[in-house]
């Protein structure tokens, strides 16, 4: 059985088939610059998939994509292509999962979609006004596409539902969260679940049950997370993505009262600070150079002296997040590391695990820097431990959207 997971951005729609049976993505690919004339369409299929292209196939396209459902339109064409094809036709894609961002308050578990979940989706467009709306045109383009197949709508926001009120609600006047839903929601929740759970099963605990965990997502975005008995209890993003560590181009937390002064002395609209504090900030406000982590570690290399500060700050960041979470949880048993940067950068998971030492962790050196992929990069006598997984973001939502279909089904059927 095979399961289509469709991340669709404002101009950019990314997207995998996978096979349930064996997890596998099948074929993958992405559509860019969607709305306009040189839109690139990129298509890989894995390798051992189709007979005659043992090593897997890739192209890529440029032509006019008018919109998501053009967009969409291109993407079952490749699927079912009569050579390259994964699938013979349409019908063999069993049900589509759509990455939402924003769930609210009330969307917080993984559901099939239906009028009202559109509803729903439409009245958190304002909490997530980038995402949300660019979301919901892949879904509706989608249904257009396929209809009657099943869909599923998985929220980024969904696995911090568990945050208890003392973490989830800011000190402002309660009334703006009454009138204005202003709370912490929290984003990355798919994969914070997915590297949380996947711990479990190395650790032979799959329920978390009776540990204190912290989870790392660190890429262009990041967050941490805190998981007690495998529920998340706090998370570093807040209101928006713009909360918590330093990101590659995004603040995190700065004082609130330095944001009026800025904009009085600079002369800001609300869009040109929230420009800055997303776009002109982080390690490439810091640096001057950019918000790529890898390059900032050459620069450094190099002798920088603004990408060194970036990377001691972001390590520091980091660092507080995770002690204080520990405080939080009252204790820390495991960090996981995954993202771009957690999965990839040695040099910072060493110094967050050294500096941590007083935790309990002790830093097995050759697991960290030689080792690859999912691993332990503690030694075996360390107290606590810490973890590279890799993130599977679509897997999580394949698995979700074939779980969510199949639930649904015996209720529709009476007495069965
Ligand atoms: P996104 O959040 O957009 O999905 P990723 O999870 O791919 O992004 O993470 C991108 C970040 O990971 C970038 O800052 C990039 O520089 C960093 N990164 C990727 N590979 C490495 C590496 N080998 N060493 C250090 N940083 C890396």
């Amino acid at each position: 059985m095979k399961v289509l997971v469709i991340n669709s951005g404002s101009s950019t729609i990314k997207y995998q088939l996978i096979e349930m049976d064996t997890e596998q993505a099948v074929a993958a690919g992405r559509v860019e610059r969607i709305g306009y004339d040189d839109a690139q369409h990129q298509h890989l299929v894995a390798p051992g998939v189709l007979p005659h292209k043992p090593d897997g196939y890739e192209f890529r396209e440029v032509a006019p994509v008018l919109d998501h459902t053009a967009a969409i339109r291109r993407v079952l064409a490749a699927l079912t292509h009569r050579e390259i094809g994964v699938v013979r036709d349409a019908t063999e894609i069993a049900a589509v999962g759509h990455r939402v961002v924003h769930g609210g308050e009330k969307l917080t578990r993984s559901v099939r979609v239906t009028e009202e979940v559109k509803r729903e989706i439409r009245a958190t467009f304002d909490l997530a006004p980038l995402h949300n709306p660019a979301n919901l045109l892949g879904i509706e383009a989608t249904e257009s596409l396929l209809p009657g197949v099943p869909q599923v709508a998985v929220f980024d926001t969904a696995f911090h539902a568990t945050m208890p009120r003392v973490a989830y609600l800011y000190a402002l006047p309660y009334v703006i969260y009454k009138r204005h839903r202003v709370r912490r929601y929290g984003f990355h929740g798919t994969s914070h679940r997915y590297v949380s759970r996947r711990l479990g099963e190395l650790l032979g605990r799959p329920s978390l049950e009776g540990l204190n965990v912290v989870t790392c997502h660190l890429g262009n975005g990041a967050s941490v997370c805190a998981v007690k008995d495998g529920r998340s209890v706090d998370t570093s993003m807040g209101f928006t993505p713009l909360e918590g560590l330093i990101m590659g181009t995004r603040s995190g937390d700065v004082d609130p009262g330095a944001l009026p002064y800025i904009m009085a002395r600079e002369e800001l609209t609300p869009a040109e600070l929230n420009s800055m504090l997303n776009k002109h900030s982080g390690l490439l406000g810091i640096s001057g150079i950019s918000g790529d982590f890898r390059e900032i570690e050459e620069e450094m290399e190099r002798g920088d002296s603004r990408a060194r500060e970036a990377f001691e700050m972001f390590e520091y960041r980091l660092r507080k997040y995770i002690g204080g979470y520990a405080a939080a949880m009252g204790g820390l048993d495991a960090i996981v590391f995954t993202g771009g940067i957690g999965e990839n950068s040695w040099r910072l998971r060493g110094a967050i695990v050294r500096n941590l030492a007083f935790l309990g962790l002790e830093l097995d050196e050759d697991a960290n820097v030689a080792g690859r992929g999912e691993r332990r990069i503690t030694t075996e006598g360390s107290r606590a431990s810490a973890w590279v997984i890799p993130t599977n973001e679509e897997l999580v939502i394949a698995r979700d959207t074939l779980a969510t279909v199949q639930e649904a089904e015996p209720a529709a059927i009476p007495g069965r």
